[in-house]
């Protein structure tokens, strides 16, 4: 017979999911009520009122998809784009590429902005294709790049977009909670974020919030929308906010109860504390590291304070060494994805795990692993390091 699963007790600094509180574990494990039940219908208007202020937005479609961060995106893209379409996709490492993905399977044309893994979205290179493209619908980028690291200027980029009257698609999956989004005075027009980064939540909810004028650009459609789950104007029946809410699909109802007790703390704790802490957590997390002679891979002024790309020093097996913080100190970090596989980690300090006690913790781990390896690294210098910025010497 096959007994039940318990999983080990891990720490979790990749690239998400992120670790979990008790708190939302023990949301989870609530009674499970029907989704169409009256007390269900208020849980719905509170999670849709925290996600706006999470998104810092007064959008009436603002609403979590029954789905994985991935489904957010293809929300976006399925309902605004239309076949015939010129969308701008800028790409700066793997979810742009995504992106170009979602674009062509809706039949629109993307017109792709490279940049180089672990640079920033160049805003020249957008003005030149839109200068180039003059009939483009929809500019589509990530926020918070967590492939490589590297935060792009989101307000900036919608600022030029609006110039152009065209449409913002914004990733904002890492960023939602760690760093600044601010969804109305930005301008954006659609965006979709998942729960298990920053929210430090469990994996497979997207919340996602479209503006007016995206309203209007789905309203306006002669297609339909080739995904039927998926449909705005569908879901808008169930999570309306008339009384007459229509069964659509089933609500992940207890995953729900865990994503509204995930916004709840970020409102306990407000959003620009959150942001505070993730940057102090981050900047005790570098001086740990440099201190101990390893380079990060993203210049200062890009890093995500969520994600961290550290280089690999020479002669380091890093699959030997990611498998080492695993099985002997139940830690996970993530491996470097397309060009910079193998010459980068990926370090979460993600929502929840956002804490002094995961910084000290991995920067040991990661130090006597290295020494371990025999790898040229400073030892003993890297938690005094992290302490002088937590200001405890
Ligand atoms: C994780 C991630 C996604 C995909 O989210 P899933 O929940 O894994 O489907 C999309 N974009 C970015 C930037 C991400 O980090």
């Amino acid at each position: 017979m096959t007994s039940s699963f318990y999983p080990p007790q891990r720490t979790l600094m990749g690239p998400g999911p992120s670790d979990v509180s008790s708190r939302v574990l023990g949301a989870l494990a609530r009674p499970t009520i029907g989704h169409l039940d009256p007390v269900f219908l208020t849980l719905m208007d509170e999670i849709k009122e925290l996600l706006q202020f999470a998104f810092q937005t007064n959008n009436a479609l603002t609403l979590p998809v029954s789905a994985p961060g991935s489904a957010g995106m293809e929300a976006c893209f399925v309902n605004l784009v239309s076949p015939g379409d010129k969308v701008i996709v800028c790409q700066n490492g793997v979810f742009g590429g995504r992106m170009k993905e979602n674009v062509e399977r809706c039949g629109g044309i993307a017109v792709m902005v490279e940049d180089a893994w672990g640079e920033p979205v160049s805003i020249e290179k957008v003005a030149a294709a839109f200068d180039e493209h003059p009939d483009t619908a929809i500019l589509a980028f990530v926020h918070a790049e967590t492939s490589t690291g590297v935060q792009s200027d989101a307000k900036a980029l919608c600022a030029l977009a609006a110039s152009r009257g065209v449409l913002t698609i914004v990733d904002a999956v890492t960023s939602l909670g760690g760093i600044e989004v601010a969804v109305d005075e930005w301008g954006v027009d659609a965006m979709y974020s998942g729960t298990q980064k920053c929210l430090s939540c469990v994996p497979g909810i997207s919340p996602v919030t479209f503006g007016e004028r995206a309203v209007e650009r789905i309203k306006a459609r002669t297609h339909r929308v080739q995904s039927w789950f998926l449909d705005m104007q569908l879901v808008m029946g169930y999570w309306g906010g008339d009384s007459k809410r229509a069964y659509h699909h089933t609500a992940p109802i207890n995953n729900l109860y865990a994503l509204h007790e995930s916004l709840v703390m970020l409102q306990e704790e407000g959003l620009a504390a959150a942001h505070a802490r993730h940057r102090h957590n981050h900047l005790a997390l570098v001086a740990g590291l440099e201190a101990m002679g390893l380079g990060m891979a993203v210049a200062p002024e890009y890093r995500l304070p969520q994600l961290n790309s550290v280089l690999i020093p020479e002669g380091v097996d890093d699959a030997a060494l990611r498998a080492a913080l695993l099985n002997e100190f139940d830690l996970e970090i993530g491996a470097g994805l397309g060009t910079l596989a193998g010459k980068t980690w990926r370090i979460g300090l993600m929502g929840f795990g956002s804490n002094e006690r995961n910084v000290l913790y991995c920067l040991n781990a990661l130090e006597a692993v290295l020494l371990r390896q025999g790898a040229g690294i400073t030892s003993g210098k890297a938690l005094p390091a992290a302490h002088a910025v937590f200001g405890k010497q």
